[in-house]
């Protein structure tokens, strides 16, 4: 199925979370659950898991971050395919993947899709993005 396919109505919003803060990813999405339930939600493979296992939201795995999962959702940006993406980084730890991160974090300036990358940017955008739907 493609992302496009599987698009409910709502926002597609994508959630991808560094291990160290994939903690504070499943801490946010319960605080945050109802706003987040009315849209679409993809994730990369291990966030999405721990969010559909810990969390009572409907979330949609893609590939693992190394595994190329950052570029399926940089690809859904640049198809237009989704609409926010919150990326909760580890500022402290490289990561192997870097260069797909960087180009996520790329696609979504060329896009102007808003990327958050804490909690508080989250906070703050995903609160922006309710206030303007309603
Ligand atoms: P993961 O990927 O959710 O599969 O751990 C996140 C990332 O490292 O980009």
């Amino acid at each position: 199925m493609s992302l496009r396919e599987n698009r409910r109505g709502g926002m597609r919003i994508a959630l991808i979370a560094h291990d160290d803060e994939k903690p504070e990813m499943i801490a946010f999405a319960n605080e945050h659950e109802e706003i987040l339930a009315e849209h679409d939600l993809i994730a990369t493979g291990t966030t999405g898991g721990r969010l559909n296992d810990e969390t009572d939201l409907e979330v949609t795995p893609l590939e693992s971050g190394p595994l190329g999962g950052d570029l399926m959702i940089g690809s859904a940006v640049a198809n237009d395919a989704c609409d926010a993406v919150f990326f909760f980084r580890d500022p402290m730890t490289a990561q192997p993947h870097e260069p797909d991160i960087t180009a996520l974090l790329r696609i979504c300036d060329v896009r102007d899709v808003p990327l958050a990358t804490n909690r508080s940017s989250a906070t703050a955008l995903l609160c922006g993005l309710d206030a303007a739907v309603e």
